[in-house]
């Protein structure tokens, strides 16, 4: 027997997506930069970071500041973010562990310094869109979680327990104030 949630595709599901271009959505637009020129021969740096995704271009970004007068470059095999960074679905939550349920899990021990270094992660990356002027669309809107079957509605309350018992500015919502928030 098929899951609850389990879907099967409709036509209109299908004619839907059909002129759908196979790019990553955040990069099929004109005003993406063009790829800089291959690097060919050899450079001497004070730093060289192999990858130009999220990662890379973020220790880049930390060592300019860090120190101006550092010599920084940056190899990328491909494009600039044309891996993971470029096809993500743009949610930038503070949470280090995929979510605090995960983290309950896993990490109990560390999860109050993890929950810590995970905001202060979050403010940093919106503070330095706007220190660099980067047009993101940053929107800190908060997350909601909804049940979408009874059972689950025991777990999010405990959850919301958890997370007030840790200092997460966190709150349980019926299904009216849910309803209300999202209509
Ligand atoms: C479908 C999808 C959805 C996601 N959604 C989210 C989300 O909503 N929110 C979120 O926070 N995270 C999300 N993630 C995860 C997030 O996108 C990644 O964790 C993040 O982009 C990783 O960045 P990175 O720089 O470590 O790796 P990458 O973006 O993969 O960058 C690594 C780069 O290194 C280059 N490279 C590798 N080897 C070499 C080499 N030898 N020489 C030169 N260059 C090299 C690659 O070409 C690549 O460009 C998602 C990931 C995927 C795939």
């Amino acid at each position: 027997m098929n899951a609850p949630w389990a879907t099967t595709p409709t036509d209109r599901g299908v004619a839907m997506v059909a002129g759908a271009a196979p790019e990553s959505y955040w990069l099929d637009r004109p005003e993406r930069p063009a790829p800089r020129a291959r690097h060919t021969g050899s450079t001497a740096e004070d730093l060289v970071i192999v990858g130009g995704g999220f990662t890379g271009l973020w220790a880049a970004v930390h060592a300019a500041e860090e120190n101006p007068d550092r010599s920084i470059v940056l190899l990328e095999g491909d494009r600039i973010a044309e891996g993971a960074t470029g096809r993500n679905g743009g949610f930038c939550a503070a949470s280090l562990t995929h979510g605090l349920s995960n983290g309950l899990d896993r990490y109990a021990d560390e999860l109050p310094e993890l929950l810590r270094m995970g905001t202060e992660t979050l403010d940093a990356i919106c503070a330095t869109a706007d220190r660099y002027g980067i047009d993101a669309d940053i929107e800190r809107t908060g997350e909601l979680d909804i049940a979408n079957f009874d059972w689950q509605v025991d777990d999010l309350r405990e959850l919301s327990d958890e997370g007030r018992r840790l200092s997460q500015p966190m709150e349980y919502l019926d299904a009216h104030a849910v309803a209300s928030r999202v209509t």
